[in-house]
């Protein structure tokens, strides 16, 4: 078994939260490495347009914005690795993190996984998954050019995907399960300005239905109770996320949704132990605040190293 890698600080997950985090540790000359199990940037590496993230007047595709942070970070001589952290285990005064490329060691770990779509759970979505059902329509949208489409949620992602949906489909529904949208305003009335866009309210999806690839949809009105088809080629679904913190049950309180409790300075209940971005409890869920988390965490764990370590 080869011997632990060791680092001063560890940030796990390369979403905006980690590579501010790693950015500003690394440049505060700790040894910091960044694991990442899939894209860098995480939710914005599948955003089109990330249109309020100061600096940008108009506007930045998510991709382009994690890739110069990435880039900004390793200027400054953070280490990334493409790997998947399965545990956090303290082994006083260090921490243990295992992963899927070996364990490594580091005095402080900032976890940053982030949070992954909501599944609706009803019959026919798993299996039309890529065949019509979508939880990124910046991905799959444009397979789906001149037909109808449905898009299922109430916030800001539902409609700022739906809109852009619009570009490429004949025709959206946007079906949100009560009579109110999440959304922020701007987007209500930009979504409610696109004649491509039909708003199906207090209904919920039950069913997506096809032979191999969607064909319909099965609704229930939420206050008659009911059921209708609504014949669509594809589904895309933004009800939300849940935070990734499977791999540190156990380790320091969550709320029930798996969201980890940090204080102001996002630090868990464990001393060298912080969480920022989308797995704490309370996000704004917003590149900049996710940013912001991320400095205040590297930050923090800069001046507990200096304390418990003399460093
Ligand atoms: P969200 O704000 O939590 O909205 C989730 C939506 O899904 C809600 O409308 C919710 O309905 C609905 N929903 C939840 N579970 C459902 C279920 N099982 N069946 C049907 N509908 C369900 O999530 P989000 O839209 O992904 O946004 C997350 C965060 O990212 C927010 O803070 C948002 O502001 C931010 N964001 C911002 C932008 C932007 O500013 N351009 C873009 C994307 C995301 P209810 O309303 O009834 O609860």
């Amino acid at each position: 078994m080869a011997e632990p890698r060791e680092y001063d600080l560890i940030v796990i997950g390369g979403g905006p939260a980690g590579l501010t985090a790693g950015l500003y540790a690394a440049r505060a000359r700790r040894r910091t490495l960044l694991m990442e199990r899939g894209v860098i940037g995480g939710q914005i590496a599948l955003t089109e347009r990330v249109e309020n993230y100061p600096g940008f007047p108009d506007g930045v595709n998510g991709f382009d914005l994690a890739q110069a942070m990435l880039t900004q970070a390793q200027n400054n001589d953070l280490e990334v690795e493409y790997s998947e952290a399965t545990a956090v285990i303290p082994e006083d005064p260090l921490y243990r993190v295992r992963t899927t490329e070996g364990d490594a060691l580091a005095k402080a770990v900032i976890i940053t996984s982030g949070a992954d779509p909501n599944r609706l759970g009803v019959p026919g979505e798993e299996e039309m998954t890529g065949r019509g059902v979508s939880y990124c329509a910046t991905c799959d949208a444009a397979f789906f050019r001149n037909q109808e489409v449905a898009v299922v949620g109430g916030g800001d992602s539902a409609l700022d995907e739906g809109l852009f949906t619009t570009r490429f489909a004949s025709k959206v529904y946007i079906i949100h399960r009560r009579d109110q949208l999440r959304a922020s305003r701007i987007l209500q009335e930009r979504a409610f300005a696109n004649p491509k866009i039909s708003f199906i309210l207090n209904t919920l999806v039950t069913e997506v239905v096809g032979q191999g690839q969607v064909e319909r949809l099965r609704l229930r009105n939420a206050q008659t109770g009911e059921e209708s088809p609504l014949p669509v080629a594809a589904v895309f679904v933004f009800i939300g996320q849940k935070p990734n913190t499977a791999y540190l049950r156990g380790l320091v309180p969550m709320d029930n949704g798996g969201h980890l409790y940090v204080n102001e300075w996002m630090e868990t209940a464990l001393p060298g132990l912080y969480a920022a971005g989308d797995v704490r409890v309370s996000s704004a869920r917003q590149v900049a605040s996710a940013s912001g988390d991320g400095c205040t965490a590297a930050i923090a764990a800069d001046h507990y190293i200096s304390e418990r370590f003399r460093e």
